[in-house]
């Protein structure tokens, strides 16, 4: 049986607490390894190599920081292979779906390649007569991040570029469920010349994060995952004084007005309802139709769904491959199957899609009341659930009255309902005709509402800020010439 690891301290560190986790192949159901659980004292291992590795990362210059971050890009490029292959393997997205998650990992290393730019601080000459004013943003400490199954390396760079590039250095907690990726991206960092201790991996569950979340090295945390676990991360990171920024669930819902263009809108929603078998947390997950589009607009997304091919990632004609686990496709099947009761119409059941694996096909629900399980639940499979309203109003309302706010979308041909659409929408991202409305690696990512706690998003600009704190100098230097007492409040002159 295959081990996975720990990484500490630049070498991979077998498990010594005797717990472990099984990874399957979702493909086939079957174990394909096990993934050693930390102990409180391996994590204290971990926070104490990157406590130590800390002060002289931070002294380390911006353009020798920026040229490990630059390596480290050239070799994602070189051995993305290698990530993957990791991904496919123990997530079960098909190859192509899994490249696309690393294309959109690597633009936050690209944007942390910047950090010389990004750390620039402020100056203010004569502030006060010979005195300067100027403002500077230094590194947290140890950082931690933990992160959700459903994008084991897109999500760990959305975070430890932008920490390590601004100082920090860095714990990560992958999901048990598939932590493979986690270990090829740490051996290219120590490839790329990042020192030892700057990156670790702890592998684990809920022991490893609570010994993160009360470690008194641990400066900041950055969760991604659901939301109970994240509103408990919150809480408890906050209370124990760490900066955390904890992303949860997401029910995102995309509006098509009726002037919307049908084909295209049902592209769409095909495209953003049951790509990555809906386990994204950008999935559209109910289709809002306003008044008459709905009848063509449910047809033409039936039509499309029909045509999804469900496969295992070895199939290259494969676009859509299984779910997690056994428990998660149940789950998800358990709300096709209770839809009917529900007063909803289900116009495809997926449940018949074969296979030794986790495998569900595309499943499309009509006429999905507010109030009903497969509505208000964030169900993370290929489940996509038609609301239908008379009115924009109605629209938006529902957007709005949702407790999750992380992305929604509308489809129309008219700007001026767009633009209006872009002022009330309480979601933290907003498509205007693009279904999954994830933000360049320049703007930062984060929903509303309970889809966030904490007031800083990912990545980008939010990123770096969130991970430094800032400082601002006020200094003179005195020309004796001119000293004298002066025992007065100083006041600026
Ligand atoms: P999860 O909340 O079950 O797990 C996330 C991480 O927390 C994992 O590392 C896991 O080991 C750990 N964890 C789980 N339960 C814990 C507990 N009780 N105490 C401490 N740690 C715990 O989430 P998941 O199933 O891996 O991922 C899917 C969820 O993540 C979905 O809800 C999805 O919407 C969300 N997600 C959100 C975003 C976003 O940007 N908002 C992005 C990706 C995924």
């Amino acid at each position: 049986m295959r081990s996975i690891n720990h990484w500490i301290g630049g070498k991979s560190i077998p498990g010594g607490s005797g717990r472990h986790g099984t990874v399957f192949d979702p493909a086939t159901g079957t174990v394909q390894a096990e993934v050693a659980f930390a102990s409180v004292e391996e994590v204290d291992q971990a926070v104490a190599v990157a406590d130590e590795a800390f002060g002289s990362w931070r002294s380390t210059s911006l353009s020798r920081r920026s040229e490990v971050l630059f390596n480290f890009r050239q070799l994602l490029h070189d051995r993305g292979s290698e990530v993957v292959d990791a991904i496919s393997a123990e997530h079960g997205k098909v190859r192509s779906d899994a490249a696309g998650e690393l294309a959109r990992g690597l633009e936050n290393v690209e944007f942390a390649c910047g950090i010389p730019s990004l750390l620039k601080g402020e100056f203010s000459e004569q502030a006060s007569t010979g005195v300067d004013v100027y403002s500077i943003r230094q590194p947290l400490g140890v950082v931690a991040g933990i992160t959700p199954f459903n994008f084991p390396a897109m999500v760990p760079l959305w975070m430890c570029a932008n920490a390590i590039a601004c100082g920090n250095t860095f714990v990560l907690k992958p999901s048990e469920k598939d932590p493979s990726a986690s270990l090829v991206l740490a051996e290219l960092f120590a490839e790329a010349g990042l020192p030892e201790g700057v990156f670790n991996v702890v592998q684990g569950d809920k022991v490893a994060v609570d010994r993160l979340l009360e470690h008194p090295q641990v400066a900041a945390i950055s969760f991604v995952g659901s939301t109970p676990v994240a509103r408990e991360i919150y809480r408890r990171g906050t209370d124990a004084g760490k900066r955390v920024q904890a992303l949860g669930g997401a029910k995102n819902h995309m509006v098509v007005l009726p002037d919307a263009d049908v084909g295209l809108a049902a592209d769409a929603a095909v495209s953003a309802g049951y790509g990555s078998s809906g386990e994204r947390c950008m999935a559209v997950s109910v289709v809002v139709a306003v008044g008459a589009v709905a009848d063509p607009l449910v047809e033409a997304i039936a039509e499309r769904a029909t045509r999804v091919k469900v496969g295992p990632a070895s199939d290259p004609d494969a676009e859509i491959g299984p779910l997690i686990s056994a428990e998660h496709r149940d789950r998800v099947r358990g709300y096709v199957a209770g839809a009917t009761a529900e007063g909803a119409e289900v116009v495809l059941d997926g449940g018949d899609a074969g296979g030794d694996g986790y495998f569900f096909g595309p499943s499309l629900l009509d006429r999905v009341q507010p109030g009903t399980r497969a509505y208000e639940d964030e169900i993370f499979g290929p489940v996509l659930s038609v609301t239908r309203v008379d009115s924009y109003a109605e629209a938006v309302r529902l957007v709005n009255d949702n407790p999750y706010g992380n992305g929604t979308a509308i489809f129309t041909r008219d700007g001026g309902a767009a633009r209006r659409f872009q002022f009330e929408a309480k979601c933290g991202m907003v498509g205007i005709n693009v279904p999954i409305p994830v933000p360049v690696a320049y703007y930062s990512f984060g929903g509303w509402k309970a889809s966030l706690f904490g007031d800083r998003h990912i990545y980008g600009p939010e990123g770096v800020d969130f991970y430094t704190q800032g400082k601002v100098v006020t200094a003179r230097w005195p020309d004796p010439a001119t000293s004298s007492v002066d025992l007065g409040f100083p006041r600026t002159r």
